[in-house]
């Protein structure tokens, strides 16, 4: 499951599947999610394949560094900076049982909603 070859996010990376793209870096993409949870609904990627974000943090600490400014940069982009704009979450389920579907680690950047706590 965590096979780069037949890895969604590695084909989306490599232009083999579409996505809206909204931001990208050296080292990472921002593109919508196919199907949103919120108004705002952006996953954020590394371009290198890792299965999930312990993984991307023990391997590649500067990547996610990236990624998570990326993740901000879209927030901030969408209007969703800070509390005053209303706010964002950044999610990275880890693990099927958390709700993890696909294994190349990926930030949920959502907003645009009043978010619940604790999540479901
Ligand atoms: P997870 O459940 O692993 O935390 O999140 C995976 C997310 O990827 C889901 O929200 C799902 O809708 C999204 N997703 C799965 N396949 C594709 C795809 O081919 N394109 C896009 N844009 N999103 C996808
Ligand atoms: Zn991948």
């Amino acid at each position: 499951m965590a096979d780069p070859e037949s890895c969604v996010f590695c084909k989306i990376v490599g232009g083999e599947i579409p996505a809206i793209v909204v931001a990208e870096s050296d080292r990472a993409l921002a593109f919508r999610d196919l199907n949103p949870q919120a108004p705002t609904h952006v996953l954020v990627i590394t371009r290198d394949h890792h299965t999930d974000v312990g993984a991307l943090a023990r391997a590649d600490p500067a990547a996610l560094a990236d990624l998570v400014a990326l993740a901000a940069r879209v927030a901030a982009d969408e209007g969703l900076a800070d509390a005053s704009a209303g706010g964002h979450r950044l999610v990275f389920n880890t693990g099927a049982g958390a709700g993890q579907s696909v294994f190349h680690v990926h930030g949920h950047v959502l907003g645009g909603r009043p978010m619940r706590w604790p999540p479901g």
